[in-house]
Order: structure tokens, then sequence, then C-alpha cells
């Protein structure tokens, strides 16, 4: 970490991606992640609004990263933010499980100035990458007053989301996120020009940061033609507290899997149900293996949330010792439309 400042300042919060790769010879030409939050903020070039200080958290692949590495990012936020002198935070992340790890910042976020997550879809060495000039767009987005009390934002190709809803939608275009259910926040000109829809009037309250080394195991489990509880019955067998069953269409499953939903709840394990599809709530609308079924079964619908995003909310609250009760009322409050 560079010496902290007294002035008014942003924090840059590096953790690998895209955004810090290049190719690597004697890797038989692997992008790995390389550089570091100096050079990141170097890449960019040009005077902003704050200054800034660099620090490095990871080097990573998002990838490769799991819960506890993302909890990490969390608190590595929560310090920047305990210097009253910090007017924002940049936390620079690849883009595989950005959805991830903003969601998660989002939900444990009780401060009102901006967190702003970006990455890139072409590596520091590529002909034309785009990490400097989404970089330079996060800076002045988490300088801005129009950003204060969003939650955590995700700033791409110009375009600004909330961290809640927030998918990778594209492998290979620079436009790599959508969010189908719960919009944009606006937008970011390359000058840092914005255009911002009004804020929500409320957010959910923030969820405490989990002691360190209170990890607890959830896994995702899906649905598909042919599946039975033979994965899920792994998981347990592997110490699952959590599942998400990846479910199809509204939210439902198989006979088979339902079946392994019940031995899974009633041996005390808590499973939420998602689904593959893009976007809509999961509603438990189907017998003979559907929705209906999973909920007799005990599984907690995840409303309008994601596989990804219902992972990693139902290991924040299990790693915080919640009740299956106070999970069920956490999904319907976070995955709703409110
Ligand atoms: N494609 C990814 C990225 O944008 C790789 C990763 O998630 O680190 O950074």
């Amino acid at each position: 970490m560079t010496p902290s400042m007294s002035e008014e300042h942003l924090v840059l919060l590096a953790t690998g991606g895209t955004i810090s790769s290049r190719t690597r010879a004697d890797l038989g030409g692997a992008a790995v992640a390389s550089d570091g939050a100096d050079e990141l903020l170097r890449s960019v070039g040009g005077a902003h609004a704050f200054p800034v200080q660099v620090v490095d958290v990871l080097r990573v692949g998002s990838y490769a990263l799991d819960v506890d590495d993302m909890l990490l990012v969390c608190s590595r936020i929560r310090e920047a933010l305990a210097d009253p002198s910090v007017v924002g935070v940049v936390v620079t992340h690849g883009t595989d499980t950005m959805e991830e790890t903003a969601f998660l910042a989002d939900l444990v976020q009780g401060d009102p100035r901006p967190v702003v997550f970006t990455g890139a879809q072409k590596a520091a060495d590529a002909e034309d990458p785009d990490g400097p000039a989404n970089l330079a767009r996060a800076i002045a987005l988490a300088g801005s007053a129009e950003a204060k009390g969003r939650g955590v934002l995700l700033s791409f190709a110009g375009e600004v989301f909330p961290a809640r809803g927030v998918r990778k939608t594209e492998t290979v275009r620079v436009h790599a996120f959508g969010n189908p259910d719960y919009g944009r926040d606006g937008s970011i000109a390359d000058d840092g020009r914005l255009n911002l829809a009004a804020a929500k009037a409320r957010r959910p309250a923030a969820l405490p940061l989990p002691h360190p080394g209170a990890a607890c195991r959830v896994d995702l489990v899906a649905s598909y033609p042919g599946a039975d509880g033979a994965h899920l019955r792994a998981s347990l067998d592997a110490g699952a507290a959590g599942i998400v069953l990846q479910g199809t269409g509204i939210g439902n499953a198989n006979p088979l899997l339902c079946q392994a939903v019940a031995e899974a709840t009633a041996g005390g394990a808590v499973v939420v149900t998602s689904t593959r599809v893009n976007a809509g709530p999961v509603v438990p609308v189907y017998g003979a293996g559907g929705g209906k079924d999973l909920l007799a079964a005990g599984a907690i619908p995840s409303g309008f949330l994601r596989p990804s995003q219902s992972l990693v909310l139902l290991s924040l609250l299990l790693r915080l010792g919640s009740s299956r009760e106070e999970i069920a009322a956490a999904f319907a409050e976070r995955g709703g439309t409110g």
C-alpha cells in the first residue's frame, strides 16, 4: 500500500483479471494476471479529480477465486472506507466472477461512498486494450457525487450497472455485462460525463462481514435432462451446508432431484432454487419434480437472483450462522423487486 494520504482521495484495489493480464511465452502463450495496481493506474494516464492511492489485494484470474478471496476484497473495501478522507473506491477484477464479488461487496456495503468494480475483455498487452478506458471511467464514477448512495456499481464499456442482478453476458465482446432484471443505472462517457437515473430511495440494510475462518461449503448443482441426485448427494458427502440448485425454466428439477433435495433439507442443509434462464423470477408452479415439489421438499426460491449471486448470498448467510427462516427471508427481500 502506498503511504496513506490525508487529503481527499480515491483508493484503487487491484485483484488481477484480464485488465492486468499479459501473454507469457514461457507458459505457452497463456494470458495471466501480471500488472499491479501501480501499472494499472499508469496505463490510464492523465489527471483525475482526486489523487488515487493504490493497493494490491490479489493478482489472479477471477475464475480461480473462492468465496474467502471475495470476502478478503470486501474487507479491503471496508478498510479503505474506514479512512474519512477516502471519497470512493475502485476495484479492478476479472470479469468471469465480477458479478459474485461485486454483489457480495454490495450485500455488506452500508457506506454511501461509491464503490465501483471494473475490468477488461482484452488483456493489457492487446493491440487495443479496453482496460485503460474502463478504469478511467470507473475512477471518474467513484469520485462523483452522483454515484453516492447507490450501493456497489459495475462500470464497463461506458455502462453503469447496480451489482445486484448484473451478469457477464458476453465471452468476447467489450460490452460484456447486462442486468436483465434490475436494469442499468446509466452510462458514463469517455470524458467522465455521467448520465445516471435517480437513485433508489431505500436499500436493504448491510449484512455484517463474517469472521475470517467461518468457512462453509456451498455447492452449485444443476438440473438437466437425465440429472439424478448423484451430484447433490456427493456435495453433501463432501460437507456442503448449502446447495444452490440451478433449475430449468421457472425453477424446476425432476422427481429424482426433488427426492435428493428433500433428503438434504431433512439433514439440515439449506437448498436454494435458482434457474439457468436469463431473466425473470423463480416461481413455484409445477408438480412432478417441478418448483412446487422443490418448495415442498424445503428448497427456498431465489426470486430474481441467478445461481451465481444466489451462491454468494447463501454462502454469506451460512457463514453468519443464519437460520433457514432467516435465509428464506433474506432471499425474499434481496431477490425481490424492491
Ligand atoms: N476473462 C476474465 C477477465 O476478464 C478472466 C478473469 O475473470 O480473471 O478478467
